[in-house]
């Protein structure tokens, strides 16, 4: 599955499914009951624009696992319960 990636320092989008989720705690749910997912996304490539490599958290990514609200069956198997 790619994902779009956003370079922070170019602003420049670029696609690629070499990443790994790395730091995965789960979801969290916050003070005021919203659902967020706590982990990160490590893009596995420099990044094409500025050759660094970013690391991002699950809620910048406009991706299908910040918005599960309960489907409980998301594409990537990361489950963990
Ligand atoms: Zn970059």
């Amino acid at each position: 599955m790619e994902l779009v990636f956003m370079c922070p320092d170019t602003h420049q989008t670029f696609q690629t499914d070499a990443f790994s989720i790395v730091d995965h705690h789960g979801v969290r749910t916050d003070a005021k009951g919203h659902k967020h997912l706590d982990a990160k996304v490590r893009v596995d490539i420099p990044c094409p624009f500025c050759g660094a490599q970013h690391v991002y958290s699950a809620d910048e990514l406009a991706c299908p696992f910040g918005q599960s609200s309960g489907a409980g069956s998301g594409g990537i198997g990361m489950e963990q319960e």
